[in-house]
C-alpha cells in the first residue's frame, strides 16, 4: 500500500496524489457500507491495481478541516496582500491571522507587487513602512516579499509550497491568480469573480480540488472569505496577539483585558512603541466583537 492525499472526488471516483502521480481510485466496499465521507485533503492508503487504477483501503484521522472550501489537513495558508493597489488592509490581515491560527494552520504572509516600492519612494511616509508589513516579522510570522512581475521572491514561495497542502487567502486584486500562474503556469484559481462570470447559481456547490503546484498541493479555491472571528471567550483573544505575552510589566488587575482598565501594561507597551499601534487598535475592535458575540450565545 502507498500513502497519498485525496485531490478530489468526482462521479464516484477519487483522485489521489501518491508517489508523484495521480491515481484514479475506487472505494473498498466497507467504506460505502459505513457511509464514510471523504474530504479533499484526506490522507489515505491506496492499493494499486493496474495502470493508474487503485483502491482506497484506509483513511487517516483528520488533523483539521475547513468548511469553506471544504478541505482537510491543510498545512498552511498564504495570506496574500499587495504593497499598493490595493494597499494592505491590516484589519483584514489581523483577522485572517486569527482565523487561520485558530484552526491550527500556519499563516505565511505574502506581500506582492514589491516592484512598486520605487514608484512610491517619494512619499516614503509611515504609511509606506506599514505597507511593507515588516513588523509582522518581529511577531514571528513568516513574511515573503514577492513580485509576480519581476519574479522576486517566487523561488522562496516555491520552497514554502514543497510537500505541503496550502490554501490561499487575501482580497481581490492583490495578485493571487498572478502568483499561482508564476508558480505553476496554467493553474486556474477559481475565485468568486470567476464563478460569478460563469453565472453559477448561488446554490450550486462546487467541490474544491487540490492541484499540484510546484512541489506541493494548492487548493484551487481561496479560503477564509468570511469576516467573522471564531467563537471564543474575551480573555482568549490575547492568545492571538503573541506580542502581548512578551510585555514585561504586569497589569494592575489580573482580569485585565487591556481595554478600558487603568494601569494596563499592554497599553503602556503601545505608548512606548513596543506594540504596534495598528495591532492594538485591531485588538480593541476584535474585543468588542467577541464581547458582542458572547452576549448572543
Ligand atoms: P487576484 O484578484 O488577487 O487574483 O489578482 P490578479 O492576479 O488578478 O492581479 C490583479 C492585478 O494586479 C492585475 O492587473 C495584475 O497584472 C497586477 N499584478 C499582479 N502581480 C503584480 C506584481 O507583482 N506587480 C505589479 N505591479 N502588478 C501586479
Amino acid at each position: 500500500m502507498i500513502a497519498g492525499i485525496l485531490l478530489k472526488g468526482y462521479s464516484g471516483f477519487y483522485y489521489v496524489y501518491a508517489e508523484g502521480r495521480v491515481w484514479e481510485c475506487s472505494l473498498r466496499g466497507r467504506f460505502r457500507i459505513q457511509g464514510q465521507e471523504f474530504l479533499t485533503g484526506d490522507r489515505v492508503q491506496i492499493l494499486p491495481s493496474n495502470g493508474n487504477k487503485a483502491t482506497i483501503e484506509k483513511v487517516e484521522e483528520r488533523r483539521n478541516s475547513l468548511v469553506r472550501p471544504t478541505i482537510a489537513n491543510v498545512d498552511q495558508a498564504f495570506l496574500v496582500f499587495a504593497l499598493v493597489s490595493p494597499r494592505p488592509d491590516l484589519n483584514l490581515l489581523d483577522r485572517l491571522l486569527i482565523q487561520v491560527s485558530e484552526v491550527g494552520i500556519k499563516p505565511v504572509i505574502i506581500l506582492n507587487k514589491v516592484d512598486q516600492a520605487e514608484v512610491n519612494s517619494e512619499d516614503a511616509t509611515a504609511e509606506n513602512s506599514i505597507s511593507s508589513l515588516d513588523f509582522y516579522q518581529n511577531l514571528h510570522y513568516d513574511l515573503i516579499k514577492v513580485s509576480t512581475r519581476t519574479g522576486q521572491g517566487i523561488a522562496e514561495v516555491r520552497e514554502h509550497l514543497k510537500d505541503k497542502v496550502t490554501v490561499l487567502a487575501g482580497p481581490s486584486g492583490v495578485g493571487k491568480s498572478s502568483l499561482v500562474n508564476a508558480l505553476e503556469p496554467g493553474f486556474e484559481l477559481k475565485t468568486g469573480e470567476i464563478s460569478r462570470k460563469l453565472k453559477r447559481g448561488r446554490h450550486t456547490t462546487r467541490h474544491v480540488e487540490l492541484m499540484v503546484c510546484g512541489e506541493g498541493l494548492l487548493a484551487d479555491t481561496p479560503g477564509f472569505s468570511s469576516l467573522y472571528l471564531p467563537k471564543m471567550k474575551r480573555e482568549e483573544l490575547t492568545l492571538f496577539f503573541p506580542e502581548f505575552a512578551d510585555v514585561p510589566g504586569k497589569c494592575r488587575f489580573t482580569s485585565c483585558v487591556h481595554h478600558k482598565e487603568p494601569d494596563c501594561a499592554i497599553k503602556a507597551a503601545v505608548e512606548s512603541g513596543q506594540i504596534e499601534k495598528s495591532r492594538y487598535e485591531h485588538y480593541c475592535l476584535f474585543l468588542e466583537e467577541v464581547i458582542a458575540a458572547e452576549r448572543r450565545y
